[in-house]
This record gives C-alpha cells, sequence and structure tokens, in this order.
C-alpha cells in the first residue's frame, strides 16, 4: 500500500458503516468516511480483544510490537524519535502528583500486584515511591526481610527439585514417612560436622526432628537403628556421607 499519492474525498457506498465499505474506501484510493473509520477501529479493537485473550496471542502481540519497534529504530531519524518519546515519556512520568501515580496503580495493577522480591500480592502503599515506573511503584515490597525471603523462597524450589529428583517427597517426613514436612532437617547434625549442603538437608517432620525421642543431634543411624531400624539402609543409600563417620 503507498500513502504517495493523495487520498481523495470519500464517496457513499452501500456498504458504508462496515468494514467492507471501509476496505471499499481504500480500494478506491480515498480516505474512508466517519461511520466506516469508526466500524473499522470497532473490528480492529475486536480483533485486538480476542488475540490478547489467549497466551500465545499475547506473545504474537508483543513479538510484532517489538518487530515495529525495531524498524523504526532502525534511521537515525527514527531512533531520534523514539528517544524524544522516552524522554517525554519519563518526563510526564516525573511530573505526576502523588494521587496521579497512585490511580496510574490502579488503572494499571487493580488493587495489589505480586511483589517481584517475595512474591505475594500487596497493595500500592506496600511498595516505595517510583516516578519512573508506570505504575509508580518499585519492583520489590518496601517490607522488613522481603528480599531475604526471596531468597529463600529460591532456595526451596531448587532443593524441593533436588530432592525431587532423589525420589523424596519434598511434602513427607523422610524418617517416619508419615507425618507431613516441617523441618528442614540436617541428616548429619551440624553439632557433629554435618554441612549445609543439599546433600545433607532432608524434609523431616517436628517430632523426628526435635520431639521427645527425636534425632535432635544423635548420629543419624545410632537413631534410626533405634527409633526406625527399617529406614537405615534406605537413609544411608540416599546420604552415603553418613557412613563415613558411623
Ligand atoms: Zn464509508
Ligand atoms: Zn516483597
Ligand atoms: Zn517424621
Amino acid at each position: 500500500m503507498t500513502t504517495a499519492t493523495k487520498k481523495l474525498p470519500p464517496t457513499t457506498d452501500p456498504r458504508c458503516g462496515t468494514t467492507a465499505g471501509y476496505t471499499a474506501h481504500r480500494r478506491r484510493g480515498e480516505s474512508a468516511c466517519v461511520p466506516c473509520t469508526v466500524a473499522n477501529r470497532k473490528a480492529a479493537r475486536e480483533a485486538m480483544r480476542r488475540r490478547r485473550a489467549t497466551l500465545a496471542g499475547r506473545e504474537a502481540n508483543r513479538e510484532a510490537n517489538r518487530e515495529a519497534s525495531r524498524r523504526r529504530r532502525a534511521t537515525p531519524a527514527g531512533r531520534e524519535a523514539h528517544l524524544a518519546a522516552h524522554r517525554a515519556t519519563y518526563a510526564r512520568l516525573r511530573a505526576r502528583t502523588e494521587a496521579e501515580a497512585d490511580a496510574d496503580f490502579l488503572r494499571l495493577r487493580g488493587q495489589t500486584r505480586p511483589c517481584a522480591g517475595c512474591g505475594e500480592l500487596l497493595p500500592a502503599d506496600a511498595f516505595s515511591r517510583d516516578w519512573t515506573a508506570l505504575d509508580g511503584r518499585q519492583r520489590r515490597c518496601a517490607r522488613n526481610g522481603c528480599r531475604k525471603r526471596h531468597r529463600k523462597l529460591k532456595r526451596d524450589k531448587k532443593l524441593a527439585a533436588h530432592w525431587t529428583a532423589q525420589g523424596i517427597d519434598p511434602k513427607v517426613c523422610i524418617y517416619c514417612l508419615t507425618n507431613p514436612a516441617e523441618d528442614l532437617e540436617h541428616v548429619m547434625p551440624k553439632a557433629l560436622g554435618g554441612s549445609d549442603d543439599f546433600s545433607n538437608l532432608a524434609p523431616s517432620c517436628s517430632t523426628c526432628n526435635r520431639g521427645p525421642g527425636g534425632k535432635h543431634d544423635v548420629h543419624p543411624i545410632t537413631w534410626l537403628a533405634i527409633t526406625y531400624p527399617h529406614r537405615v539402609d534406605h537413609i544411608i543409600e540416599l546420604f552415603p556421607h553418613i557412613k563415613e563417620t558411623a
């Protein structure tokens, strides 16, 4: 489609007010009449909504936008325009009042959004102001220990994956195989030189770990021989290093 030729004024057509009417205007080299423009815009919005309804559609949409932006920035003039638009956006964002920024958060995110650190759904005032962000707030929440919690969550996920790969159910106590896992258990107690490595960690219930008759700082093989003799071989198989100091 070339836009070099000047557009003619619209002529009336029985299809006017529909997308077919719009296409007919374009084919005749005219600018579209108002009802046709409205119909076309509505159809385009509908199509966009349908595309955005699926994950694949959203991805395709994002990729198309990225590609279009890349093409625009390919020339020096396009690049300059792109940067100018960026500067204008940031200037506008920085000029917002607190109320305007709060309205932007509500419009873009609703009442809450997940923290990029701890992952919890939180309202706007749980995040510090960030005047360069579209929603006016930092990505991580400002609550105490958010960063620490984030690190712990990441580690827990990795550890669960490690256990699953070893054939250990992360949700069940490794000793009694009955109670739900509550504690992060050092199979070889730290008091006996056990490490914090994944290879020395297991999910356990609080009873087995620190309850009456629990393992506490006893050597695992000694404790298992008394409490769960039938589990000794399997635990040694999973944690061979406990045998070296038995
Ligand atoms: Zn028309
Ligand atoms: Zn957080
Ligand atoms: Zn247990």
